[in-house]
């Protein structure tokens, strides 16, 4: 049984008066108007908060979290998600595919316990079951790291071996999961063609900047040259202050430049660096944090295979001055 506690209502309006700059909207969730349609939203996005998503498509949902450059966010996108998913009742298997520099297991708190890699699995020194480490916090979220720190990878690990860990999942006695997730390196070299092999979607994580935009770009190629035509994007890292200020691209400009639906977009918070050096997902913080409830809400429409819209900022109302009461 999951049972989700509703959102405090001002952390919710304040968490989507935060995004006005680049106003969002999902048709299930909340159109920003008014004040009076603005409360209207946020106790709407409460009640939603308090049923279960309906899964979309065929399990097991083989995700990829991808992006070309390094350092924007998708261990990051993968731990909160995934525990999202796992919280919201769904069964997870969380894969480390970056080979040489893992780090999924520290974000999660989990590196203690990671004895077995999938290197060993392959080689037959364990089975798969003693390399699957179970989360303590959520019994249904399983983490799979390829192989361990600064290793090489066997001469002839590739995509195959991915694609059959996949299936070895499907046909487990325990049930096959609801999704794996794989957490892509950075790059477009062979670790990434191995990470997006067994996927069948994609998640492009993406800061609003333009180095990053345009290895987004590069990715998306490759990732449509693979088959894999499910792409959505979340943007992350976003300051509203600078996109205020035309210092830094708003989500709608991203969105056109890539031309991808958009499944989440997640503030700039000091709450996930804080979160990843304690190695407790953000996501379990308590109070949420708006970093947290933006990726609970990417995970959210990962599951229904939903996603949200980026529109221009409505320009505030100008202050209307002393003489304006005079007709002035
Ligand atoms: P990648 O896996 O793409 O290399 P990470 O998920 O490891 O990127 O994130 C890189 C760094 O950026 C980490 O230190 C992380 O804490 C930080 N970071 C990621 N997302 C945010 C955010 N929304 N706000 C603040 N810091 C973030
Ligand atoms: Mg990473």
């Amino acid at each position: 049984m999951i049972s989700l506690k509703p959102l405090p209502t001002n952390l919710n309006s304040s968490f989507f008066r935060s995004l006005t700059p680049f106003k969002l909207f999902t048709p299930k969730t909340q159109t920003l108007k008014s004040s009076k349609s603005h409360s209207h939203s946020a106790i709407k996005s409460v009640l939603q908060w308090n049923r279960k998503p309906e899964l979309a498509g065929e399990t097991p949902r083989v995700v990829v979290i991808t992006s070309g450059k390094g350092g924007v966010g998708k261990t990051t996108t993968t731990a909160n998600v995934g525990l999202s998913l796992a919280r919201l009742g769904f069964s997870v298997v969380a894969i480390d595919a970056d080979v040489g520099l893992r780090n999924l297991d520290l974000l999660l708190g989990l590196e203690n316990r990671v004895n077995y890699t999938l290197v060993e699995v392959m080689n037959g020194d364990c089975r798969l079951d003693q390399a699957l480490v179970r989360d303590k916090r959520w019994s249904n979220f399983e983490l799979l790291c390829i192989s361990k720190p600064r290793s090489k990878l066997p001469l002839g690990f590739g995509g195959k071996a991915l694609v059959w860990l996949v299936e070895a999942l499907k046909t487990r006695p325990e049930g096959c999961p609801d999704f794996i997730i794989i957490d892509c390196p950075a790059g477009i070299d062979a670790g990434f063609i191995t990470a997006i092999t067994p996927a069948n979607e994609a998640v492009l994580v993406s800061t609003p900047d333009i180095t990053s935009l345009r290895d987004a770009d590069r990715v998306t190629g490759l990732l449509e040259c693979d088959g894999i035509r499910d792409i959505k994007m979340v943007v992350n890292r976003v300051r509203t202050d600078m996109i205020k200020g035309e210092d830094m691209m708003s989500v709608l400009d991203v969105q056109e430049m890539l031309g991808l639906a958009l499944l989440g977009v997640i503030p700039e918070d000091s709450e996930v660096i804080r979160s990843t050096n304690r190695g407790y997902p953000l996501v379990l913080n308590k109070p949420p944090t708006l970093a947290g409830l933006a990726f609970e809400q990417a995970a959210w429409r990962l599951v229904e295979q939903d996603t949200m819209k980026a529109v221009m900022v409505e320009e505030e109302p100008k202050k209307r001055g002393f003489f304006s009461l005079f007709g002035g």
